[in-house]
């Protein structure tokens, strides 16, 4: 049996959570422990309270409401994403997927459905990286440690200020870890961010994984010379070894690694004077993949581009890592559940992998999990103008409702 949300309570949820935070161009600035933010948490639990639902925030801040299992020691099925929001950003993301985790908790009591797991819509801490960056599903996840607290995204002193004035602690945060062994799995709607559901003209994507991003610093070292004294053949000109590099690594995503993408972002030549040929450059770059192994082995051709260049133009070269995050496949039991719904729906799907970083990629360290996408507007998010059809909210929810059920079902 199909089931079906209901299109006018989840609307109307949509409406009020967007006015947390609302700016006048139609979008939300809630950044983590806003006013707003804060806001938007506390009506989102009473909503659930509302439902009849049990309510829950962990030692992560993360907010939770639930619909137990009959039976006790059940496993927990996590449905979620976050209501805080960069700033002057869209309504859509994070938001509609908590509030889609929510609807599918009421439709299940509502249908008088007894899953063999109870069911958790989580509003997870963080995600956007006011102060860390996907802080409250790292720590559900276990993946948190004292060093990520110790350099966090947004400054130390602002993490250890902000926790203070919310009455959190390291420890705490730190101990909000769930017990695998209690999690029968992890699903979450999100909207896409990108162009590629509706230029294709297709209802659902089913995502594949969040690819993982590596970063490094190249730097080419040659000779500044007088530009207009010293001859063309004795130069050692950093630019172009620099330029020889931008065209290798675009060549070498393209050609040798299909699928996967790489860019040089920054460059930056020294002295940096039109009549003074270049004698440094810095150059940032950064390469994604979905796979680990082929990360490595991108990133190692990569280097070893940069060593060819510098050494065709005369040049000397250094290589400094910047960072790396990990690829996170999503589970292949739960996209095919994602796929019977949308089948069962009659909705079209396809499958993608997802260029941003989610929840979803911390909880796939820890329990089976995937992600459904809506298709967003010209692809804009982090925008006011930021927009998902109506009735694309609509598929995607019924899609999660249907696929929830669907592993709930299995997970007993
Ligand atoms: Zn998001």
């Amino acid at each position: 049996m199909t089931l079906r949300i209901d299109s006018e309570r989840l609307r109307s949820d949509f409406e009020a959570v967007s006015a947390f935070g609302a700016t006048e161009d139609g979008g939300v600035t809630r950044p983590t422990f806003s006013d707003a933010h804060l806001a938007a948490r506390a009506w989102f639990l009473e909503r659930g309270r509302a439902a009849g639902l049990e309510t829950r925030i962990d030692a992560a801040a993360n907010h939770s409401a639930v619909l137990p299992a009959r039976m006790a020691g059940a496993r927990t099925l996590l449905l979620g994403s976050h209501l805080d929001s960069v700033v002057s950003g869209g309504r859509y993301d994070g938001a509609l997927g908590v509030l889609c985790a929510l609807e599918v908790l009421r439709c299940v009591q509502d249908a008088g459905l007894e899953l063999p797991v109870a069911l958790e819509a989580v509003d997870f801490t963080d995600e956007e990286g006011t102060l860390i960056g996907t802080l409250g599903s790292w720590a559900v996840a276990g993946v948190l440690s004292s060093e990520i607290l110790s350099a966090p995204r947004g400054g130390r002193d602002v993490l250890v200020s902000e926790l203070s004035r919310m009455g959190l602690t390291e420890e705490g945060v730190l101990s909000a870890r769930r017990d695998p062994a209690s999690l029968a799995g992890y699903l979450e709607l999100h909207i896409e961010q990108g162009p590629v559901l509706e230029r294709a003209g297709v209802d659902i994507g089913i995502v594949t994984g969040i690819i993982g991003a590596s970063s490094f610093r190249v730097v080419f070292q040659g000779e500044a010379r007088h530009a207009g004294t010293t001859p063309m053949e004795v130069r050692k000109d950093a630019a172009v070894g620099a330029a020889a590099f931008v065209l290798g690594v675009r060549e070498i995503a393209t050609d040798d690694f299909p699928g996967t993408v790489a860019t040089v972002g920054d460059i930056a030549t020294e002295p940096g004077s039109y009549n003074v040929v270049p004698g440094r450059a810095t150059l940032r770059v950064e390469c994604r993949s979905l796979d680990a192994v082929e990360l490595d082995a991108l990133e190692q051709a990569l280097v070893e581009r940069a060593g060819s260049d510098a050494a065709a133009h005369g040049l000397g070269v250094e290589v400094e890592r910047l960072g790396r995050s990990e690829p996170a496949p999503t589970d292949e039991g739960m996209r095919l559940a994602l796929e019977r719904a949308a089948d069962g729906l009659g909705l079209s799907h396809l499958r993608l992998a997802s260029g941003a970083g989610h929840d979803a990629q911390a909880l796939a360290a820890t329990t089976p999990s995937a992600m459904v996408f809506v298709p967003s507007v010209g692809g804009i998010s982090h925008d006011p103008s930021e927009h998902t059809r109506w009735e694309d909210c609509v598929n995607g929810a019924n899609v999660l409702l249907n696929a929830a059920v669907d592993v709930a079902r299995s997970s007993g």
